[in-house]
């Protein structure tokens, strides 16, 4: 068994997590491609290590002496952390290059990037694994994206390496320029050293055990998914849970890789796996999560259409496309179009938006609700199990929470229901009530 270990920020803010990661490494022989991120949050109101970095870079933008004294404050968050352990090692010498970059007039990015470059340097001394810099071979092409085939391509030189620590986050383009991956993006080179050295598993350790079945801020204690597959953690990403950057799912899912989200400070936790949806065993409910949002504004509008039909929708959306509002569902029926939109998303375009519509589609009736939200029942077994429809809304009406719109997709991953803001937190409980009770019938079977 070969294994890549991603770590987030919260699992190296300082010392004592540094030394929970190590504990974590030596325990298992098939860690051997170590990523971490850049140091994170202490404490509640604290400043991450890249945010740090982001500022510094401004800073030193207008006034290069503040910019160093600046610097200090982030030489500051790893010196502590290798006092606090004790260790015979220095970063001075690292410091002192990022300083002379710094009179050069150096990159935004590749400043950025110093808080996982410091730390991969920190834990492979500590580990004593062989240091390889992303710029060696995770690839961006002249437009800042990813390039797939140069990475792979890449990588081959170092295919024999039994085991490393590779910073996440950042790589560069071919003509050696720093990039970096958007924010949350040390993820995704855990992917990708995955894929390119096809490991069995891909574990990311955080500071959560896994995907919560529901948002902790309605249920307490919500529990963990045990697995999800790649197409429920897309649909539970979209609508809120942000334990995994959407983007990393793609090379470890072309690979195969199963990946599993595990907590630093609870390493016995199972965390959760996510899995290509074949190999889901199917051992939990047919409800995997529960998420949602408030926050949404439906606009209905309805016509005759009669020789409009081939245009109607079409018409309707482009208007929205033009105002650059992004839609998010629409439901519909012969004549009649509904566009769900974020109240944010639309904000101070509504009147042009509506004024354009009667103008150019000209609707009998145009209606527009407020105060929706929307809740996600998330599970690709919602498909199978015939009747689930019914008892997710029967859950529902169960507590006389009256339903103001259902969407459900052909692939029944997701139903998704819309009420009203009001009845959010009580919708969310009741749906999280019923997927227990139907886990624990479901096991009683097994
Ligand atoms: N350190 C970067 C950030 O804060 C990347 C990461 O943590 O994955 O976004």
């Amino acid at each position: 068994m070969r294994k890549t270990v991603k770590f987030g920020g919260s699992s190296l803010a300082d010392a004592e997590h540094v030394q929970k990661v190590v504990d974590i490494i030596k325990a298992d022989p098939s860690r051997l491609y170590v990523i971490p991120s850049a140091p994170g949050r202490r404490f509640k109101g604290d400043v991450k290590v890249t945010d740090m970095l982001i500022k510094c870079f401004e800073i030193q933008k207008h006034d290069s002496d503040q910019g160093r004294e600046y610097f200090k404050k982030i030489e500051e968050r790893y010196n502590e952390i290798i006092r606090d352990l004790g260790l015979d090692f220095s970063l001075e010498n690292e410091y002192r290059t990022i300083i002379s970059r710094m009179e050069e007039g150096l990159s935004r990015e590749y400043l950025v990037s110093r808080g996982e470059y410091l730390c991969g340097r920190l834990l492979s001394k500590i580990l004593d694994y062989p240091f390889l810099d992303p710029e060696e071979c995770i690839r961006f092409d002249a437009r800042g994206q990813f390039d797939e085939n140069l990475t792979y391509a890449a990588f081959e030189k170092f295919s024999g390496m039994e085991k490393f620590v590779m910073p996440g986050f950042y790589g560069a383009n071919e003509s050696g320029r720093t990039r970096t991956f958007s924010r949350g993006g040390s993820d995704i080179t855990g992917s990708i050293v995955s894929k390119a050295m096809n490991v069995d598993v891909y574990e990311n350790w955080t500071d959560v055990s896994g995907f919560l079945v529901a948002d902790p801020n309605i249920i307490d204690d919500p529990g963990s998914v045990r697995e999800v597959s790649y197409g429920e953690l897309r649909e539970l990403s979209y609508m809120g849970a942000q334990v995994f950057h959407e983007e990393a799912i793609f090379p470890a899912r072309s690979a195969g890789i199963p990946i599993n989200i595990k907590n630093t400070n609870r390493p016995q936790d199972v965390g959760s796996w996510i899995l290509p949806d074949d190999q889901i065993t199917g051992k939990h409910a047919f409800i995997t999560g529960i998420t949602g949002k408030k926050g949404f504004v439906a606009m209905s509008f309805e016509k005759d259409i009669g020789s409009d039909r081939l245009t109607f929708g079409r018409k309707i959306l482009q208007v929205f496309e033009e105002a650059m509002v992004m839609v998010e569902h629409v439901p519909s029926s012969i004549g009649t179009m509904t566009v769900v939109v974020s109240a944010d998303e639309i904000k101070g375009k509504e009147e042009s938006i509506l004024r354009r519509i009667r103008r150019e589609i000209d609707p009998y009736s145009m209606k527009v609700e407020r105060n929706l939200a929307l809740v996600a029942v998330v599970g690709q077994r919602i498909a199978d199990v015939i009747g689930s429809t019914y008892q997710i809304l029967k859950a529902i009406a169960d507590q006389n929470i009256g339903v103001r719109l259902v969407i459900q997709g052909v692939n029944e991953i997701t139903l998704i229901v819309g009420v009203d803001e009001k009845d959010f937190e009580k919708t969310v409980e009741c749906l999280y009530e019923y997927r227990q009770k139907a886990e624990k019938e479901q096991s009683e079977v097994d």
